[in-house]
């Protein structure tokens, strides 16, 4: 018993206590903030500069969706852009990953979208089937972290489940694949309703660096409802874990 006890003080306290108010690295690359003093020709310069093409050329906005944050952007144009630590990123619309110049509000859920029945049924368990459709490993490494002893999402009921029959929705990480879209479409059809669908990194949102790949077959996004976008390259768990906490209302 003694050994036991002076193994947990030596350890200290392993879990995150407060999964909202964790702060991280201010290295981290979270919420862009691009100042609205930006010029068209900075824009230009920067937008052609951008590998996935996820600065819009015109308007200088930035799609957290297509971002693969490696930093490029701010770099060139420190003054312009720059990346906070806030990893509190998701969004239940696609458009509210877009982030305009001038943009200081931090980004949340539209409220109004969340569906009634994702509250009542799921808010003190929910299951999920993760899909890798073309993924390269990094987002579903990130996302079986959201269950180790450090981030203990297991805590608000929120867990992975190996058959999809036990699940109360799927995850979705890589850019959907053809090989991968009809496997896709039976895991989803699986589910017993009602069910949610989560999208997790650029390349699930956004196809990312594959976009426009014969390669891919992104059918089942247009066919199925999205319930939450969960940007990064690859996500962060608490952006996972805040994003999933702010669709249950936790
Ligand atoms: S950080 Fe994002 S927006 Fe900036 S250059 Fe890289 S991919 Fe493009």
């Amino acid at each position: 018993m003694k050994r036991e006890l002076r193994v947990i003080r030596d350890h200290g306290r392993q879990y995150i206590k407060d999964l909202r108010k964790q702060t991280v690295s201010d290295r981290f690359r979270g919420l862009p903030v691009i100042s609205d003093m930006i010029t068209p020709k900075e824009i230009e310069s920067v937008s052609a500069l951008c590998p996935v093409n996820a600065i819009d050329s015109k308007s200088g906005a930035i799609d957290l969706g297509r971002c693969a944050f490696c930093n490029e952007c701010a770099l060139l144009l420190p003054e312009r852009i720059r990346f906070l630590n806030d990893y509190r990123i998701a969004a239940n619309k696609r458009e509210d990953l877009i982030i305009r110049p001038g943009r200081r509000d931090p980004l949340r859920l539209d409220e109004s979208v969340v569906r009634k029945d994702v509250r009542s049924l799921f808010r003190k368990a929910l299951k999920l089937r993760q899909v890798s459709a073309g993924g390269d490993n990094s987002c579903e490494m990130e996302l079986a972290a959201t269950g180790n002893v450090n981030f203990d999402f297991g805590r608000y009921g929120v867990e992975f489940v190996a058959s999809p029959r036990h699940a109360d929705g799927i995850v979705i990480t890589g850019p959907i694949t053809e090989n991968m879209s009809r496997a896709l479409e039976l895991t989803y059809k699986a589910v017993p309703s009602p069910k949610i669908i989560i999208l997790v990194g650029s390349d699930a949102i956004s196809g990312g660096i594959f976009d426009g790949s014969p390669a891919l077959n992104r059918s089942f996004l247009s066919d199925h409802k999205t319930d939450l976008y969960i940007p990064g390259n690859p996500a962060h768990p608490l952006t996972f874990i805040n994003g999933v906490m702010d669709l249950l209302g936790l």
